[in-house]
């Protein structure tokens, strides 16, 4: 199908694309996800504010706090970054399930952000590491963290007259390590559930945080706090007691792709795989 049609416009300066968006306007960045949905007239802007030509917002900054993102840059050249890579490793390992390579050199970051797909991998790294997206108007700007920006299945707090012009990760406190994991029914296929998992060891080994974002569990990203759960195995993790706990505190739909119950305890085996891959990576990091 073909789109409906709307006025397009291309601004070089960010001054200039904040004033385009008024009205029913919408951000155009990677595409990857608004043209489908315009071509299947799910989506009917007035008009597209393209920001392909904002080089300035293709921006991958690193610091001791952490990563940010700015709203060009595309999911390809995120995975590619060395320093990106070492501070925030959550990011590369989701990336790495984000679809196909096709589809990673075209989309952003922050699209996939912006977009809120419940099935996406970004939305629940952001939630799980409490990260925070910059948002811009022609009337300032503001700082939304995680918690607060994604308001259910394609939505966000973000008003039509923003946009979003970067992301921030923070990094990696000490003994601190990060895994992702997913089901789905073919690699770079959506998945049917996925996991972000966060482990902090003390001195002694010991779990002090686990934590797990989940992805295709519910309309929004979902964080749980498994620390006590997972801690009382010390060194080598409660990592079963935690995948039983997240079985017991998420509560996910079935559709035509998986039952609720299937969900539920995928989300279970992906909670154990992953926080205990979480905790080796934070040991390789402690004996580096
Ligand atoms: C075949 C295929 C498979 C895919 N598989 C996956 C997958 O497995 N996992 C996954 O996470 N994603 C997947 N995607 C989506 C892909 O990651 C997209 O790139 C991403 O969701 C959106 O990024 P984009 O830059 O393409 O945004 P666009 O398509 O340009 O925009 C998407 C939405 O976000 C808004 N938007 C974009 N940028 C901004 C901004 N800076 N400020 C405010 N609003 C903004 C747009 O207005 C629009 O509403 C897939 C896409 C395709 C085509």
């Amino acid at each position: 199908m073909k789109p409906p049609p709307f006025d397009y416009v291309a601004p070089r300066t960010l001054d200039e694309a904040l004033r385009a968006l008024t009205g029913d306007a919408k951000v155009l960045a990677g595409g990857q996800s608004l043209i489908p949905l315009l071509n299947m007239r799910l989506a009917a802007p007035a008009r597209l504010v393209d920001i392909n030509r904002l080089a300035a917002l293709d921006t991958v900054e690193t610091t001791a706090e952490g990563v940010r993102i700015g709203a060009l840059a595309r999911h390809a050249r995120v995975a590619r970054d060395p320093g990106a890579a070492a501070a925030q490793p959550l990011i590369r390992q989701a990336l790495g399930h984000v679809a196909h390579p096709a589809v990673r050199n075209r989309g952003t970051v922050v699209g996939s952000l912006a977009h809120a797909d419940p099935a996406a991998e970004l939305p629940a790294v952001l939630a799980v590491l409490g990260g925070t997206v910059e948002a811009a108007s022609a009337g300032g700007r503001r700082t939304i963290p995680a918690a607060g920006l994604f308001t259910g299945p394609l939505e966000t707090c973000l008003r039509p007259d923003e946009m979003a012009v970067s992301a921030f990760f923070p990094a990696l406190p000490r003994r601190t390590g990060t895994a992702f994991a997913e089901t789905a029914r073919r690699h770079g296929d959506y998945a049917l559930a996925g996991v972000a998992a966060v482990v902090t060891l003390d001195e002694d080994l010991r779990v002090t945080s686990a934590r797990a974002g989940y992805l295709s569990v519910a309309a929004t990203p979902v964080v749980l706090d498994l620390t006590e759960a997972a801690a009382p195995a010390a060194r080598t993790g409660g990592w079963a007691a935690a995948g039983a706990r997240a079985r017991e505190l998420l509560d996910p739909d079935g559709d035509v792709h998986a039952t609720a119950a299937y969900r539920r305890h995928l989300a279970g085996v992906l909670t154990e795989r992953a926080l205990r891959a979480a905790a080796d990576d934070a040991l390789r990091r402690e004996e580096r």
